[in-house]
């Protein structure tokens, strides 16, 4: 395994394509969000997807989390953005919140837990949206831990769960916010929150 220390205030773009290489083979990434360390895949690339379960021990039915890097992204994974979710993630994104929306036919049911709907953040981290945008590829990533394990804020609680089971991890320091994300239900009107996270109610609200 590697590790790679990438400066979140000063990026260094070589390490990123290094990074960007092995998401390319199909292999997972650690790398570093605002509110967690994600493990990471190409959206579009089921092997790696089906790796991500592996590694984490996690059930088939539970769905992870897409990172988008830019609005266009959105509908590479999505279809059918209402104006409200629109309205939602103009103002929440870059951000600790999850949208959930219908999904486009080429995100595989392995991302979604066979559901029709796929759950989408844009993360408030350089590091996280480099990559995305180098990859030129949404990645999948729910936390860096193993299932039922409290999630990765530090790159070290992410090396004792996976450690020479993941090819590359990217350090850059500790989780800003070190609390999940909120999920949002936006196929429903109104909006149902499905997880508490960092952006509270009353800031939905507003
Ligand atoms: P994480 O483990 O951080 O990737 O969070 C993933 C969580 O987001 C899941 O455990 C669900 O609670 C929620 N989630 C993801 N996708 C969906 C979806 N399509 N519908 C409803 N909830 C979802
Ligand atoms: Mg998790």
């Amino acid at each position: 395994m590697k590790i790679l220390k990438i400066n979140p205030t000063h990026i260094n773009h070589d390490l990123i394509r290094q990074v960007v290489r092995v998401l390319r083979q199909g292999s997972l990434v650690v790398f570093p969000t605002e509110t967690v360390y994600g493990i990471g895949a190409d959206v579009f690339n089921k092997k790696a997807i089906a790796k991500i379960f592996l590694a984490k021990q996690r059930p088939a039915d539970n769905p992870v989390i897409v990172h988008i890097a830019q609005m266009s992204d959105l509908k590479k994974i999505a279809r059918d953005i209402s104006p409200q979710a629109r309205l939602i993630a103009k103002h929440f994104w870059p951000g600790p919140l999850t949208l959930i929306l219908p999904k486009k036919p080429e995100v595989s049911e392995a991302v979604t837990g066979g559901l029709d709907t796929v759950a989408v953040r844009m993360p408030d981290h350089p590091v996280a949206l480099a990559l995305v945008k180098a990859l030129k590829s949404p990645i999948a990533a729910p936390s860096a831990n193993l299932s039922g394990k409290p999630s990765a804020t530090l790159i070290n609680h992410a090396i004792s769960d996976f450690g020479d089971k993941i090819d590359m991890y990217v350090d850059s320091g500790p989780a800003k916010i070190g609390l999940e994300s909120t999920v949002i239900d936006v196929t429903v009107n109104p909006p149902e929150i499905l997880r508490h996270g960092a952006v509270t109610k009353e800031m939905l609200k507003k």
